[in-house]
C-alpha cells in the first residue's frame, strides 16, 4: 500500500466512524451482495425514529429502486436485517405488493443472506415479517 493509499484508507475509516448509519448501510449492502444487486444501484434514505423507538418502517421504489427506511432507535440488528430484506425484495419482485413472488423473494433474502429459515405457513405480510425477524435473530445469536 502507497502513503495516497494508506490516507484514503484511513480517511474512509474515519468517515464511516463518524456515520450513525454505518450500521444500517452495512445491513443493506450484505443483503444486496447475496441478491445479486448492486449497493450503488440503489437510492437509499434513511432515518432514525425516537417517536417510535421499537420499530423499522420502510418504502421502496421498484422502478427507481429508492428504498427508504425508518429504524427506531431501540431496534436490534434483527429487526434492521428484516426490513432491509423486506424492501429489497419489494424491489426484486418488481410490484408484486405484499404477494407470493415478494413472499419467496423475502424468505429466499434471508436465507441467503443469514441462514435464516421460515418454519410453516408464510402467514401474511405482517406474519412474515415477525417470523423472520425470529429466525434471523436465532441465527445471530448462535
Ligand atoms: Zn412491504
Amino acid at each position: 500500500m502507497n502513503p495516497t493509499q494508506f490516507k484514503r484508507k484511513k480517511l474512509k475509516a474515519e468517515r464511516r466512524s463518524r456515520d450513525p448509519y454505518a450500521p444500517i448501510k452495512d445491513e443493506v449492502k450484505l443483503v444486496c451482495k447475496a441478491a445479486g444487486m448492486r449497493y450503488g444501484d440503489l437510492t437509499l434514505n434513511i432515518r432514525r425514529s425516537k417517536k417510535y423507538p421499537d420499530s423499522c418502517t420502510g418504502h421502496a421504489w421498484w422502478t427507481t429502486w429508492r428504498v427508504a427506511l425508518t429504524i427506531g432507535v431501540k431496534c436490534d440488528r434483527a429487526q434492521i436485517a428484516a426490513i432491509v430484506c423486506h424492501e429489497l425484495a419489494h424491489i426484486l419482485a418488481r410490484g408484486d405488493g405484499h404477494g407470493d413472488k415478494w413472499k419467496g423473494t423475502f424468505v429466499d433474502l434471508a436465507f441467503e443472506t443469514y441462514g435464516a429459515r421460515v418454519k410453516g405457513d408464510l402467514g401474511n405480510q405482517f406474519g412474515l415479517h415477525d417470523q423472520i425477524i425470529e429466525a434471523i435473530r436465532e441465527v445471530l445469536q448462535q
